[in-house]
């Protein structure tokens, strides 16, 4: 009988040495150490062996089947790294080959240009506000004092959804909104897109983008607007830049102005970029007009304020030197890539 067990015991061996594959030593164990494995049955016949002999036998027994287990499982680990090392050899990561780009954008002129506008105002004390783009033509025109069939509706002629709501002109109904509200004093700027029924040209646009400023406050003068402007101009084009007020008029602000700034590219002297004035016209301003506080419930007697607006596309074609508004929104990669 131990015989027969060292025949079994080698056997095995042997079987686990050429093993190739999980599976054929799993085959392996099944046939040896199985519920019907050549060892169990060995082990069965124990009934056959001399009961003084038994203890020894059952000891030779559990050590071929431990030798046998621990092969086994030398074997697996064996095949197990083996296999890793095939797998790793496999998946080699050639870092000399060229890495695929991720192309990442940026912000469009528009956007640079709105962002620098609002970091001066915003660092002067000024409250960023927005409101709806489909507007009530009231907003839009009566409570900034265009009664109906006034000229100026003409100039601002826009879409309309029907006869009471617009496609605002102008970001002013903002202005009108927060005036509304009572809360005062006002310090605001109200940045957003608007339309204007144009025809598409170098200047002009059925949509383009708008800022306009709204102080309100006890004792707000002339003073207050022409040095809040001229400093925002300093910032926006350079330390030197002058600034220059032309009467001009607007429904909604009296007395009203336009102001131009020195050219910032010929330092005033005149130039191509200038149309050699040495002036370039930038933004329109005022005082608020009595009845736009009336209409929008503010004391007129108590309470004055100026307002400003500048064309924001104005602002990215100046600073950028772009001589044709269309180029802002056709999304040229080739063009947006130059900011
Ligand atoms: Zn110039």
């Amino acid at each position: 009988m131990k015989e027969q067990l060292e025949k079994i015991k080698e056997e095995a061996l042997k079987q686990i040495g050429v093993s190739e594959g999980l599976e054929k030593l799993n085959d392996i164990r099944v046939a040896y150490l199985g519920k019907k494995g050549e060892l169990t049955t060995l082990l069965k016949s124990m009934k056959d062996v001399a009961p003084e002999d038994r203890p020894k036998v059952g000891q030779l027994v559990n050590e071929a089947r431990a030798v046998i287990e621990s092969r086994l499982e030398e074997a697996k680990t064996a095949l197990a790294k083996k296999a890793r090392e095939e797998q790793l050899k496999r998946e080699v990561i050639d870092v000399t080959l060229p890495a695929k780009k991720n192309s990442v954008g940026h912000s469009h002129p528009n956007t640079i240009a709105l962002e620098a506008v609002e970091r001066i105002f915003v660092g002067m004390g000024y409250e960023v506000v927005e409101g709806p783009e489909v507007e009530y033509d009231e907003y839009n025109f009566t409570k900034l004092n265009i009664p109906p069939n006034h000229p100026a509706k003409d100039e601002q002629d826009t879409f309309y959804i029907n006869k009471d709501i617009v496609l605002r002109t102008q970001t002013s109904p903002v202005q009108a909104r927060i005036m509304e509200t009572g809360r005062l004093p006002i310090r605001m700027i109200s940045p957003g897109r608007v339309f204007r029924s144009d025809e598409v040209d170098a200047t002009h646009s059925p949509s383009f983008h708008q800022v306009e400023g709204l102080v309100i406050d006890k004792n707000i003068t002339f003073s207050d607007l022409k040095g809040t402007l001229a400093e925002f101009a300093k910032e926006m084009f350079g330390a030197e830049t002058k600034v220059k007020f032309r009467p001009h008029h607007f429904p909604f602000t009296e007395p009203s102005a336009e102001m131009d700034v020195s050219c910032f590219k010929c330092g005033g002297k005149g130039c191509r970029f200038c149309k050699g004035s040495g002036w370039i016209e930038i933004l329109g301003c005022g005082m608020v007009h009595p009845h736009v506080f009336e209409m929008c419930g503010i004391d007129p007697q108590e309470y004055t304020g100026f307002a400003f607006g500048v064309g924001l596309e104005r602002i990215a074609l100046l600073k950028y030197e772009i001589d044709d508004m269309r180029l802002l929104y056709e999304n040229d990669i080739r063009f947006l890539k130059q900011f």
